[in-house]
């Protein structure tokens, strides 16, 4: 090893000499990795290959004692830090330029925190037998597109807890524009199909992949088709309704998307989620029924430029259906501010300042969609 130059929270860099890093390396049960070790680019790659971010370190943790090593020592040298867990999310919060990455996603099961008061290394959580479940999809040309939509939008609105069905437009592999629902209903098999039946009639399925599945199949049914290492960029907004007019504008953009890896998702929402108040948890919105999210994705960094350009249109162009609120998970990088992540948690954002003023007044834990401390 050799002297290293590496970012701190002020955004200068400074140099620690060879053996202080060795003595942080000394002190992980997991490995650390800096530019030029073997593994390196390996450790830096996220799910969006579009975040392409250089860190100093990586400290590749295996326990919780290198968890601690690894906050303890980025304090001591004031270090830039992120936090990774799985590397799923969409703006790369979890890798840092220059600083050091605090790297979990070798600890299994802590995957997506909200990182902003500290690092999760475990948490309990009551399992329930679920399943076999009904799931699966139905695809349609996308001639149908308006009318399958608008007919999912009015089958939803009487449909039970135990049954979700997503709307979605996508491309097949062979380059045909689909239009989708995703189904999962959590209950006896026949009464799910008795369930769904009427949506089967009125929409009639080109393909009809809706069948029992275990709850694991269904957890990974879009995997394949979302893989590791394209470039992403979302967009997201929770949606007052679903009028014709505004299925008529995802319908007519998504016509002239540029990659046929785009999609554009309709999340249902409802049921249980509603009877939580807004002010129990960090996330306070309750009332809406549909979730927007843009899937902007493409092979070629070259051609970014106008596959953001398009999702941004169409966000632009969903603007007077748009409840002029989002879900954290799915907010951009920078771009989006910190006016949206006000509106991301509305109301409790302030007593989210409020915990972080106490808990992390430095704002040590930054690098991600960052609630600020009040001083
Ligand atoms: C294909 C796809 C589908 C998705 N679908 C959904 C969905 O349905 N619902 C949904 O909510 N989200 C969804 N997301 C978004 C994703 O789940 C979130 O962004 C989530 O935070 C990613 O978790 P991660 O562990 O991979 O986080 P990372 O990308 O590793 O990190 C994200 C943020 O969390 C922080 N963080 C990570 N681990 C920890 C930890 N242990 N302690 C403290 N902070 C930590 C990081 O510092 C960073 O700020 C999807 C993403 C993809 C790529």
């Amino acid at each position: 090893m050799t002297d290293l130059r590496i970012t701190t929270t002020r955004g200068t860099d400074i140099v620690l000499d060879e053996a202080t890093v060795e003595g942080f390396k000394t002190s992980l049960r997991g490995s650390l990795l800096r530019s030029g070790d073997a593994g390196y680019d390996e450790a830096r790659k996220i799910w969006n290959a579009n975040v392409d971010k250089r860190p100093a370190l990586i400290a590749r943790c295996v326990g919780v004692s290198d968890v601690i090593n690894a906050v303890n020592f980025a304090r001591a040298h004031s270090l830039l830090i992120s936090v990774r867990g799985g590397g799923h999310n969409i703006p790369g919060n979890c890798v840092c330029n220059g600083g050091l990455v605090i790297d979990l996603s070798r600890m299994k099961g802590i995957r997506g925190g909200g990182g902003n008061f500290g690092i999760v290394t475990s948490f309990e959580f009551r399992l329930h037998p679920v399943g076999p479940i009904l799931g699966g999809l139905l695809l349609y040309p996308f001639a149908q597109a308006r009318a399958v939509l608008r007919t999912l939008r009015d089958f939803n609105l009487s449909t039970p807890d135990a049954l979700s069905v997503f709307g979605a437009l996508l491309t097949s592999p062979e380059g045909d524009r689909l239009v989708g629902c995703v189904v999962c209903y959590n209950g006896p098999i026949e009464q799910g199909q008795a369930l769904i039946q009427p949506l089967r009639d009125q929409t009639s399925p080109m393909v009809d992949l809706v069948g029992p599945i275990s709850y694991e199949q269904m957890q990974t049914l879009l995997d394949e088709a979302l893989p590791f290492g394209l470039q992403n960029y979302w967009k997201s907004e929770f949606l007052n309704g679903l009028p014709d007019a505004a299925i008529d504008t995802l319908v007519d953009h998504f016509a002239a998307a540029p990659s046929p890896l785009t999609q554009i998702i309709l999340e249902q929402f409802g049921g249980a989620y509603r009877r939580v108040a807004s002010n129990e948890n960090a996330f306070s919105h309750r009332d809406f029924d549909y979730n927007f999210v843009i899937v902007s994705r493409w092979v070629d960094p070259a051609d970014a430029e106008p596959n953001i350009q398009w999702a941004r249109n169409l966000w632009n162009a969903i603007q007077p259906y748009a409840a002029g609120v989002v879900y954290v998970n799915y907010l951009e990088a920078g771009e989006e501010g910190a006016s949206r992540i006000r509106a991301a948690y509305a109301q409790n954002y302030d007593r989210l300042v409020d915990l972080k003023s106490k808990y992390d007044p430095s704002n040590f834990f930054r690098l991600n969609q960052n609630i600020k401390p009040s001083n």
